[in-house]
C-alpha cells in the first residue's frame, strides 16, 4: 500500500523571477514590487522561497517524478 510518505520529495533548485528577474526576496523588493504594475500582479511575491530569501521551484526531473508517485498514490 503507497503511502504519503514514500511520495518523492521534490528537488528545489534556483529560479529567477519570471517577471524581473530577481533572484531573491531582496531583489524582488526592489523591482516587481517595487514596480507597482497591477498588470504584473506582482509574480515575486508568490514565488516560492528558501530560508535565505531565494526563489526556488522544483526541478522538472523531480515535479515528474512526484507526479508519478502522486498518480500512485491515488490509485491511478
Ligand atoms: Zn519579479
Amino acid at each position: 500500500m503507497a503511502s504519503k510518505t514514500e511520495l518523492p520529495a521534490l528537488v528545489m533548485a534556483p529560479v529567477d523571477c519570471p517577471v524581473c528577474g530577481a533572484k531573491t526576496v531582496a531583489q524582488a523588493d526592489k523591482r516587481c514590487k517595487a514596480n507597482q504594475d497591477p498588470s504584473l500582479k506582482a509574480n515575486c511575491m508568490v514565488a516560492n522561497h528558501d530560508d535565505d530569501g531565494n526563489f526556488v521551484m522544483p526541478t522538472a526531473e523531480s515535479y515528474a517524478a512526484f507526479e508519478k508517485g502522486f498518480a500512485a498514490f491515488i490509485g491511478q
